[in-house]
């Protein structure tokens, strides 16, 4: 019995082995289609002042609405497209498209802020990747200093004098730079010192355990303190509570993101959400 059971669980095994591996395979062959479709698109979460407790800019996060299996984490199929080299068209269309969104909002007078685009290390190190950042704001008519684009902090750290020569000639163009998910990686404050950026933003495992946890407290603390000499903007991420606002409004925290004051939203409910707000 005992024989037959360990049989079961090899073979219970083994088909879930092949159902992840088949899920990846057909996932990627899937993310080829899901620009043509018209499967993917752009959510927009905002990003709120601290010291008026309004609006002042939105992030864009991407979404894939899969025809069988329904929304994917682009924490799943990010790092797939990176893999395939499907980044650089989906990347540059998340780009396109939400400079062209902001730009329509701006023109038909709803709002005049600030859009953040996530960019993979991988569309980084691609030789021409400021050109495709200048065309697309040429095409799309956005000022430039109404973009921002976020980079991980540990992409800056991994190559870094290749990197930091690409961030400063985006940062010509008038874009702005900002460090994601700031705090999940290894680099020291003190080799911020030296890169060509604009904004951190504090990763949201810093924040959560803020009132719990009082080390987080001192490291925070240190962060507010640095980006504060370094004349950086600081946005915290993942923001769930009224507690964690209160703490952070008076802190050298100028902008706070997160589901207490909103999921990501669809273009229209974006829109209600800010003019709602007015
Ligand atoms: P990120 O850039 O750090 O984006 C913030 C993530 O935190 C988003 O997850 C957002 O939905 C989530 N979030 C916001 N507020 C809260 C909160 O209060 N609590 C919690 N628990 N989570 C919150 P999302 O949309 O699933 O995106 C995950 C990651 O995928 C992003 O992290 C970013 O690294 C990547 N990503 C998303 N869109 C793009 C894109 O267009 N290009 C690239 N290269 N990466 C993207
Ligand atoms: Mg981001
Ligand atoms: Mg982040
Ligand atoms: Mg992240």
């Amino acid at each position: 019995q005992a024989k037959e059971q360990g049989k079961n669980t090899f073979r219970f095994y083994t088909a879930d082995m092949e159902t992840e591996l088949s899920t990846k395979i057909r996932l990627e062959m899937d993310l080829y289609q899901a620009l043509k479709q018209e499967e993917l698109f752009i959510h927009y979460q905002p990003i709120t002042s601290t010291e008026s407790d309004e609006i002042s800019g939105m992030e864009a996060l991407l979404r894939w609405e899969h025809p069988k299996l329904g929304l994917i984490s682009p924490a799943e199929f990010i790092p797939i497209a990176e893999q395939t080299g499907l980044i650089h068209t989906i990347g540059e269309w998340v780009l396109r498209s939400a400079c062209m969104q902001s730009k329509q909002w701006q023109k038909q007078g709803h709002l005049l802020i600030k859009v953040a685009v996530n960019l993979s290390p991988v569309q980084l190190k691609h030789p021409t990747i400021v050109e495709s950042v200048q065309n697309i704001l040429q095409e799309s008519e956005l000022p430039p200093e109404w973009l921002e684009l976020e980079i991980t902090e540990s992409t800056i750290m991994e190559n870094k004098r290749d990197v930091v020569k690409t961030l400063k000639q985006i940062r010509r163009l008038g874009v702005s730079i900002a460090i994601d998910d700031f705090g999940n990686g290894y680099s020291s404050l003190n080799a911020l010192k030296r890169l060509p950026i604009d904004t951190l933003k504090i990763d949201r495992t810093l924040v959560q355990n803020l009132l719990e946890d009082g080390v987080d407290e001192v490291i925070l603390g240190a962060v507010f303190d640095m980006a504060e000499k370094m004349n950086l903007t600081v946005v915290a991420e993942g923001i769930e509570t009224e507690e964690q606002y209160n703490y952070l409004k008076h802190q050298y925290c100028q902008y706070v993101q997160g589901f207490l004051f909103s999921q990501p939203l669809n273009s229209e409910d974006f829109l209600k959400l800010y003019s709602g707000e007015k």
